[in-house]
C-alpha cells in the first residue's frame, strides 16, 4: 500500500507556491457513537425522492452530462427572476469561487477578503497566482466592510464577502453591504458568498437574492451542499451579470458538474421535497439559536450565529478544548490560537456538546 506519511521530493519544476499549499482540511472521522460536527454538513440523509432521482441519474452515467446544466439553470432562473444566462452552475460553490477569481485576478492582482473567513479563499487566490489581502474581522467577529473597501488599490480585482461568515457565523447587514457596494469601484468584481443563506433568520442580514440586477459588478453564490443536504454530489450556483458569468465559465474545467449532481439538485427543488428540506432548515436554525443561548448562559462569548454552526472564541485554549471535545465524542473544526467552529447537528449531539462545554468553560 502507498502511504502519504513520508515526505517525498521531486526534481520536477512545480510552481513553488502551489507545492507549498496545505491540503484542504477535512475533519477527522467521528469516534464510535460520536458526532462529526466539523464540516457544516446537513445531519439528515437525502429525502427519499432526491435519493431516487440521484439513483436514476446513476443508471445513465455512461453518457456525459449536459455541459451547461441547462435544466437546473432554467429552474433557478425562474426562482430568482432572471434569465438562464444569468445563472452559472458549478461543482460546488467552491469551484465557482475559484472560477471567478481565475476570471478576474492574474499574477500581481489582489483579492480582498476578511480574515478569518472560509479556509479555501487563500488557496484559490494562490492558484490564480494573485495576492491575498486579508482584512481582519471586527471585534464582534464580523466583516469590517469599511476597511475592506478602504483596502482597494489599483491592483484589486476581486472582493469576497462571506455572509454569514464561515467560521464565525456573523452575517453582514444589508445597510453595511449597500454602503460597501457604493464605495467599491464598479469595475471590481464583488463575490457575495452565501453558502449558508437559507439558515439566516436575522432580518437585518443581507439577502443576495434581493440584490440581483442592482449592481453591475456583483455575483451571488449559493450551494446545495448545506441547506439542501447535497454536499456529496457537489453542486452550487452563481447569479450575476452575463459577461462576468461567461468569463467564469471559460475558466472552468469542462464537464465538472455531473448529471448525478444536477438530478439531485432538481429533485431537491421539487416543491414537496423542498418543503421537507426547508422544514429541516427551520429545525436547524431553531436548534442553533437554542444552542447559542445555552452556551452564552454557560458563560461562552458566542458571536451572532446565522449559519448552521456556532463559533467558540477559545483563543490559546483552542487545541485543549478541541481535544476534550474529541475525547467526549465530538469532532469540531479547530483553528489553533483562534477558535473552534461547531456545526449544528443531531439533537443528541447538541446535548453532548452542552455537557462537555459546560465543563470546559
Ligand atoms: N463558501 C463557504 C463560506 C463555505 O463554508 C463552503 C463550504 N464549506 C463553501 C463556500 C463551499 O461549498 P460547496 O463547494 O460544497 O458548495
Amino acid at each position: 500500500a502507498v502511504t502519504a506519511s513520508e515526505p517525498t521530493t521531486t526534481q520536477v519544476r512545480l510552481r513553488p507556491e502551489i507545492a507549498a499549499l496545505p491540503p484542504y482540511r477535512q475533519g477527522r472521522p467521528a469516534p464510535a457513537d460520536g458526532f462529526k460536527l466539523s464540516s457544516n454538513e446537513n445531519p439528515w440523509p437525502p429525502v427519499a425522492a432526491v435519493a431516487e432521482a440521484i439513483t436514476a441519474a446513476a443508471n445513465e452515467v455512461n453518457r456525459y452530462p449536459d455541459a451547461t446544466a441547462l435544466a437546473l439553470r432554467e429552474r433557478l432562473a425562474e426562482r430568482y427572476g432572471v434569465t438562464s444566462d444569468e445563472v452559472l452552475v458549478g461543482a460546488g460553490s467552491v469551484s465557482l469561487l475559484a472560477q471567478f477569481v481565475l476570471a478576474a485576478a492574474a499574477p500581481g492582482d489582489e483579492v480582498v477578503y476578511s480574515w478569518r473567513s472560509f479556509e479555501a479563499y487563500p488557496g484559490l487566490v494562490t492558484v490564480a497566482g494573485a495576492t491575498s489581502v486579508q482584512v481582519p474581522n471586527r471585534p464582534d467577529h464580523g466583516h469590517d466592510l469599511d476597511a475592506m473597501a478602504a483596502a482597494v488599490t489599483d491592483r484589486t480585482r476581486v472582493l469576497i464577502v462571506c455572509s454569514p461568515n464561515n467560521p464565525t457565523g456573523v452575517p453582514v447587514t444589508t445597510d453595511d453591504f449597500e454602503r460597501f457596494m457604493a464605495s467599491v469601484p464598479a469595475d471590481r468584481l464583488v463575490l457575495l458568498d452565501e453558502a449558508y443563506a437559507e439558515f439566516v433568520r436575522d432580518e437585518a442580514s443581507v439577502d443576495g437574492s434581493s440584490l440581483i440586477g442592482r449592481y453591475p459588478n456583483l455575483v451571488v453564490l449559493r450551494t446545495f451542499s448545506k441547506a439542501y443536504g447535497l454536499a456529496g454530489v457537489r453542486v452550487g450556483y452563481a447569479i450575476g451579470p452575463v459577461p462576468i458569468l461567461d468569463a467564469a465559465r471559460a475558466t472552468a474545467i469542462p464537464l465538472g458538474v455531473t448529471a448525478v449532481a444536477t438530478a439531485g439538485a432538481l429533485a431537491a427543488l421539487e416543491p414537496a421535497n423542498e418543503a421537507e428540506l426547508l422544514g429541516r432548515v427551520d429545525e436547524l436554525a431553531e436548534r442553533r439559536d437554542a444552542l447559542r443561548e445555552s452556551l452564552i448562559a454557560q458563560g461562552w462569548a458566542i458571536p451572532a450565529a446565522q449559519g448552521n454552526f456556532v463559533w467558540l472564541p477559545t483563543g490559546e485554549r483552542t487545541v485543549e478544548v478541541a481535544e476534550a471535545l474529541f475525547a467526549g465524542g465530538i469532532v469540531a473544526r479547530a483553528f489553533p490560537g483562534d477558535g473552534i467552529r461547531v456545526s449544528v447537528g443531531e439533537p443528541e449531539s447538541v446535548d453532548v456538546l452542552l455537557r462537555l462545554l459546560g465543563e470546559l468553560v
